[in-house]
């Protein structure tokens, strides 16, 4: 496993090869970014993962400074799984040398979701995809599930501009059904067991919705309910369709999205 701390080493160490699966990370390394490795390294040749906290996707300056950093700790896992070939560690002006390119605007439908509850966040993101991407060249890039409306958002932005397949992964969850997240990390045990508990009551929500004639109708009453039941905020828990993202009363073609607040952390899941 090659480390690479800046483009000029990158480009001169995968120049030679053309199958390239790419997997973009924030570091803090876990099972589900594991699994998106394990994915790439078996459909592609070569496997470069990279880990930059992007400074602009975060609409909210304490989740930055908060966001969880273990670098000698990931690059150990990173190592023991045999199947990373290269590490791209960037400095934000590695990425950000030419910060002239034009601002990256969502369209007004896209504004969904957490593009509703977090200004600028995917334009961020997009963003520094758009750099990532034109910088390893990828045959394949590897995203999560867990994070729908982003891959849907960097599917659809970078199949304009690029020749590179976006393959989206399902999401990996711990023993009690929670979405692992970095953000995990600076939960205490109290809210994890928290977390376990509305997944499952959310798994049978997603059930019980069948008989339902208005579904997100029924699920703003089921939102009102968690909230006063968990004493929690939810920003969103909504049923929509997986093609469009659009809202949607047809359970097989959707899925049920939630993002919400434990002890000032937000956690998203779809179900
Ligand atoms: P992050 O480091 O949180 O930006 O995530 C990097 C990539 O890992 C993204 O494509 C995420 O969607 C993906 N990812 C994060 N959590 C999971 C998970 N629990 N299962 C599968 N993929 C995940």
């Amino acid at each position: 496993m090659k480390i690479l701390l800046n483009k000029t080493s990158l480009t001169k160490s995968l120049g030679h090869f053309s199958d390239i699966g790419f997997v973009p990370t924030m570091g803090s390394i876990h099972k589900g970014h594991l699994s998106l490795i394990g994915k790439s390294n078996q459909i592609c040749h070569k496997t470069v993962v990279s880990i930059f906290v992007n400074p602009k996707q975060f609409n909210n300056k304490k989740d930055l400074k908060t966001y969880p950093k273990n670098i000698k700790k990931d690059l150990k896992l990173l190592n023991q799984t045999r199947k990373v070939d290269f590490v791209y560690i960037p400095k934000f002006n590695d990425i950000f040398e030419n910060n002239k390119k034009p601002k990256i605007k969502l369209n007004k439908k896209d504004k969904i979701l957490c593009a509703k509850f977090r200004d600028n966040h995917f334009e961020g993101v997009i963003d520094v995809m758009d750099r990532l991407t034109n910088i390893v060249k990828p045959t394949k890039i590897f995203m999560g599930n867990k994070d729908f409306q982003q891959l849907f958002l960097v599917k659809k932005f970078l199949k304009k501009k690029y020749n590179t397949d976006v393959v989206g992964c399902k999401t990996i969850r711990d023993k009690n059904k929670i979405a692992l997240s970095s953000r995990n990390y600076l939960l205490s045990k109290t809210n994890l067991d928290l977390a376990s508990n509305i997944v499952r009551k959310l798994n049978n929500v997603k059930k019980n919705i069948k008989n339902k004639k208005n579904k997100n109708k029924y699920l703003l009453t089921v939102k009102d309910n968690f909230q006063k039941q968990f004493k929690i905020k939810i920003e969103y828990l909504e049923l929509r369709d997986i093609n469009n993202l659009k809202l949607s009363n047809v359970i097989k073609t959707s899925r049920l999205f939630v993002a919400y607040y434990l002890n000032g952390i937000r956690l998203i899941d779809n179900l």
